[in-house]
């Protein structure tokens, strides 16, 4: 029987050498051109270990790379297994030159360090690893890199659907949740709309008549919008953004607010969308204009969900360490696979602290730990 944790310890120093070549390429989101070269050096080792990779090009953010394998004994009728990351992190460029790249106390320290550059190095190592060990496993395997996922992934959404459609299961390489780095197997939905109301202008002392305030209609719906939330079963409107007007005394021509709407389950999607889009002019001589939609469809823990995260855990529990499962407001790619009926597994990566934020890193110890269950899960899950 494999022991999956002395030859992930075998693989130590290939695995933090990695992570901190991963690190040092940085990746903002809108750099095409550090996307493309991080994106092009994770082809090439997937390519060397036998992967066929698709470039999926694109203009604005950094080409995506899918790579496949196909099932070593040719076409076995197996579903495919899915692997999905991201290249991209919100760090602009510079930020590794302030914040450094450095260990301390068991933990390493560096920008995208924990979301999501040692969840790729894990994925790679992984992947090299049961190559070299005859451990493959017995079916095919694509592995989807994108370098958009900290906008939304507004570009790779449809490449994420495709791959994702027919998978028998998906990992989600993010960061566990939490200090103590948790599966996320519930992730709410998450949505943007804009309503822009056109009124008309007039004078507000001399003229008030003959206008129509777009602020005083925008304001009706402020509060209609604010009365859909229903925090208890995790529905959450917000109108976080408004503007509008042109001078104290004019009567307002035009207004317009950014909502943020976030819900547990695709019902609650669906409700609140149709109620948002179901608003009506209220005040005379006005009209409004309502845009936007769910970017991120609720991930619901469905049993398969729950099965697959049973699984993991239990082998976690097996290789002695002690994973756990939570629920959580984010939205990742995993929103997009679960949506696609696939069972999915998110936040498998790493474990650490401060995402996003001063100060992020990653535990060491446990890297070695996810390491090995990422491979134990690739070889074994059915
Ligand atoms: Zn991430």
């Amino acid at each position: 029987m494999t022991n999956w944790l002395s030859l992930a310890k075998s693989n130590n120093d290939n695995l933090f050498d990695l992570i901190e070549k991963l690190v040092s390429i940085e990746t903002p989101t809108r750099d095409k051109a550090a996307n493309d070269q991080i994106s092009s050096f994770t082809a090439n080792l997937m390519r060397s270990i036998g992967g066929e990779v698709t470039v999926h090009s694109e203009t604005e953010f950094g080409d995506h790379i899918a790579i496949n394998w196909p099932a070593p004994d040719g076409n076995n009728g197996k579903q495919h297994a899915l692997v999905v990351g991201h290249l991209d992190t919100v760090w602009p460029r510079g930020t590794l030159e302030q914040m450094g790249y450095s260990e301390k106390e068991g933990r390493l320290y560096g920008p995208g360090v924990l979301d999501m550059k040692a969840g790729i190095a894990t994925t790679i190592v992984g992947l090299q690893t049961l190559k070299h060990n005859n451990l493959w496993p017995d079916r095919p395997l694509t592995v989807l890199f994108n370098t958009d996922e900290e906008v939304g992934s507004p570009s790779s959404r449809p490449l994420v659907e495709h791959y994702a459609k027919g998978a028998a299961y998906a990992l989600i390489m993010e960061p566990g949740q939490g200090s103590n780095g948790a599966l996320k197997t519930e992730r709410k939905g998450l949505g943007e709309f804009r309503i822009s109301v056109e009124g008309k202008a007039s004078h507000a002392g001399a003229f008030p008549e003959r206008g129509a305030s777009a602020i005083h209609e925008l304001s009706h719906k402020v509060i209609d919008l604010q009365a859909m939330n229903d925090w208890k079963n995790g529905i959450t409107v917000n109108t976080g953004l408004i503007s509008g007007g042109s001078a104290r005394n004019t009567i307002p021509a035009y207004a317009e607010a950014i909502i943020d709407v976030r819900v547990r389950t695709t019902i609650q999607a669906t409700k609140l969308e149709t109620s948002i889009r179901a608003l009506k002019q209220t005040v005379n001589g006005t009209t409004i204009n309502i845009e936007g939609g769910f970017h991120r469809p609720p991930m619901e823990r469905t049993p398969e969900i729950a099965a697959l995260a049973g699984k993991l855990i239990e082998w976690s529990n097996q290789l002695g360490f002690k994973m756990t499962e939570e629920s959580t407001g984010g939205g990742s790619d995993a929103n997009l696979t679960a949506a696609m009926g696939v069972p999915s597994a998110d936040g498998l990566g790493s474990m650490g602290e401060n995402p996003h934020a001063e100060g992020e890193n990653i535990e060491i110890r446990e890297q070695i730990n996810r390491l090995a269950l990422f491979m134990k899960a690739i070889n074994s899950l059915s």
